[in-house]
């Protein structure tokens, strides 16, 4: 006993202490079952209706009519709230104002009960309906210390309330036997008491634990669906939700958001950002974005990071016009400056827009079409944004697959080169041939270099394929004649690139070809981007006895200061002077200019692009050292060169005879 009034101590602090989500699934524990409620309720009603009517007494019929209507009450409570419980819908469930309602419930009942039991033993000497009426009142007394012990205090409420009153009616009989019988129901209802309590603190464990790894698995959840240093929502979380949206809008009747738009977004530079002031400064400048997009368009829309320097924006838009605006907003967001260590970051981003459902009204079509957006939005230059167009669709998904594909090219061995000889117009022979790559891919044939070398340098992939060129260009020289060089094409990042001199180095051991047999021509657009960088590259170059020409003369700034400042042994004319020398007095004065200038400057010069007999006679008379163009070779293979060095006359697709001096 001492034990027990212990315990209801404890359990007076214990049930105060526990947690708000607990005492939620413990009340609504009261309602798991209805079927038992609906069952207890009915079967006593009908009990004490039946034991009111006979006894004919006016408190008993009283009572038995207040027994149902609280049953009837309750019945309706319970079937009203089990469907929201089973249907996942806790939420609308209504808590301590619902435990209350319950609570009220349960004890008028009880008390009713227990108060019938009572009437009926006073007010009846009939030994069946006092009989039923106890056995009534005691039997749901003990059911209910089970099925309500989630709540112990309304559990053990009930159970005095519907057992005490009859322990009292069977002492005030005054007949001994029931006076045992009263002593035997006070003994059972501190044996339910104490078994309420022990089912109660089962019960509150194992919710406890359960509702605890409900919030582990849910915290984890959340983890993996949040990108680590941003915060916002990563590519998982991204696409679930997206689609969830796509989804609401394609099956939604009339909305007055039309559509749903998806910015695509790349920062600019970001990656000089991190090479110049390090990771840290580029993770707060990620951070600091991700944040304020957040703050904008993360609670009626999605923000996340793809990956990297790319971030989506998801919003529901009404027309176009608003479209704009959200986009100007995501520039304006992301170009004001992120405050790191004192200093002020700045990006800017490009964006791709794709708008459901006309650009799309799946994820993938929508996510494809905003990409091909952003690819035309860098393309136009930084801080762009585009909207997706269906007419980009096959350009620039070539240019894609095509820096795919180049990607394996050399692996396959599609790159091959040509070669096309420049005649010394003093001596009349080959002095040299320009290695042209060439590019033969399994999916789309013939790619000119035109357009395949931007893709190649867009991706970086131009240093280990010019590597390969200078390689295969120093070995197919060394069998060339000795007075033959060659010359091959620079990219301005290969340029840069570290290893070129390793690359140059390797190339003329493993061939055996003279360093001054090899030429290097890169175009002026070079030295304009970084003129120290460049200075000090075209010097190593020369340091090895390496030749370079400034190849396109002409089409750039075409600054003659270069030409002093940088050392170059060679000056390539480019070949739209050379077109022009025909109709053009103006342009046989540049070219006149140029060669005389290139002359007094120490350089050799080369017109290129030759294509009539008027252009050479022309170049002929203004002095040009050497010449290039299809009037007298196209570019041709390895082999043809070979047999165009011995002395024959192969068929190089042109009009003029090259083995002998052009004329
Ligand atoms: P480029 O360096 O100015 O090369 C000369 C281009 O003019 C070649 O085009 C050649 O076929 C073409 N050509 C030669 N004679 C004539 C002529 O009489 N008339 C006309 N209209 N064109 C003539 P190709 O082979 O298509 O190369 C285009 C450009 O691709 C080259 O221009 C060069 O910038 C680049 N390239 C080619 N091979 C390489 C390489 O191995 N590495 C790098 N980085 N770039 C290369
Ligand atoms: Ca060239
Ligand atoms: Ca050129």
């Amino acid at each position: 006993m001492a034990g027990l009034i212990s315990r209801l101590r404890r359990l007076r602090h214990s049930d105060q202490a526990v947690a708000a989500h607990v005492r939620e699934t413990l009340t609504q524990s009261l309602y798991a079952s209805p079927q038992s409620l609906v069952i207890g309720a009915m079967t006593s009603s009908v009990i004490v209706v039946v034991v009111a009517v006979i006894s004919d007494r006016a408190a008993m019929l009283a009572c038995a009519l207040a027994i149902l209507v609280v049953a009837g009450i309750r019945i309706v409570d319970a079937l009203r709230l089990f469907p929201l419980l089973s249907k996942d819908r806790a939420s609308c469930f209504g808590g301590k104002r619902q435990e209350l309602l319950y609570r009220f419930g349960a004890l008028a009942y009880s008390g009713l009960l227990g108060t019938f039991g009572f009437l009926t033993l006073i007010g009846t000497d009939d030994g069946d309906l006092q009989l039923l009426a106890v056995t009534t009142a005691v039997g749901y007394a003990a059911g209910i210390a089970g099925r309500n012990a989630g709540r112990p205090w309304i559990a053990l409420s009930q159970l005095c309330l519907a057992a005490v009153p009859l322990a009292l009616g069977l002492f005030l009989t005054f007949e001994p036997l029931k006076a045992v019988l009263a002593l035997v129901i006070l003994f059972f209802v501190v044996a339910m008491m104490d078994i309420t309590l022990q089912t109660y603190g089962v019960i509150l464990r194992a919710t406890v634990a359960s509702t605890e790894k409900t919030a582990l698995a849910e915290h984890h959840a959340a983890v993996a669906r949040r990108d680590d240093l941003t915060g916002v929502a990563n590519r998982t979380a991204f696409r679930e939700r997206y689609e969830a949206q796509l989804e609401a809008l394609i099956w939604s009747e009339e909305s007055e958001r039309q559509g749903l738009a998806i910015y695509w977004l790349d920062l600019d530079k970001f990656k000089e950002i991190n090479d110049s002031f390090g990771h840290l400064a580029g993770n707060a400048l990620l951070s600091g974005i991700a944040r304020r997009l957040d703050e904008a368009f993360g609670i009626d829309g999605i923000v996340a990071r793809l990956g990297g320097d790319e971030f989506a924006v998801v919003c529901a838009i009404r027309d176009k016009e608003e479209a704009i605006g959200i986009g100007r907003r995501i520039l304006d967001l992301v170009e004001s400056p992120v405050h790191h260590d004192a200093r002020h970051l700045n990006v800017s981003a490009s964006i791709g827009i794709a708008i459901a459902p006309a650009d799309g009204t799946d994820a993938d079509t929508l996510l494809k079409n905003a990409d091909l957006a952003l690819y035309r939005a860098k393309d136009s230059g930084r801080g762009v944004m585009r909207f997706y167009e269906p007419v980009m669709d096959e350009k620039i998904e070539r240019a894609r697959d095509l820096a795919a594909e180049i990607q394996g090219a050399l692996g396959r061995g599609e790159f091959y080169l040509v070669f096309q000889p420049i005649f010394n117009l003093n001596g009349g022979g080959v002095q040299s041939c320009e290695a042209l790559l060439r590019w033969n891919n399994r999916r789309y044939g013939q790619v000119s270099p035109g357009e395949f070398i931007p893709i190649a340098e867009g991706n970086g992939f131009i240093v280990q394929i010019g590597g390969w060129v200078i390689q295969e260009a120093c070995r197919t020289a060394s069998q060339w004649p000795n007075g033959v060089t060659i010359a091959v094409n620079l990219s301005p990042i290969q340029l840069r690139s570290a290893n070129l001199r390793a690359v140059i180095v390797n190339a003329l051991a493993a061939s055996g070809l003279a360093a001054e047999r090899l030429e290097l021509e890169v175009t002026e657009s070079v030295l304009l981007e970084d003129i120290d960088g460049s200075l000090g590259a075209l010097q190593a170059i020369n340091l090895l006895h390496v030749q370079t020409t400034l190849d396109d003369f002409g089409t750039g700034y075409s600054s003659l200061s270069y030409l002093s400042k940088f050392p170059f042994q060679t000056l390539k004319i480019d070949r739209s002077f050379i077109a022009d020398l025909d109709q053009s007095s103006a342009s046989v004065a540049i070219v006149q200019a140029v060669i005389d200038l290139a002359a007094k400057l120490g350089m050799r010069t080369i017109a290129e692009g030759v294509e009539t007999a008027a252009q050479l006679a022309q170049l002929r008379r203004t002095q040009c050292d050497a010449v290039q163009g299809y009037w007298l070779s196209r570019p041709i293979p390895a082999s043809m060169v070979t047999t165009m060095l011995a002395g024959e006359t192969p068929n190089t697709g042109c009009r003029a005879s090259p083995g002998a001096s052009p004329s």
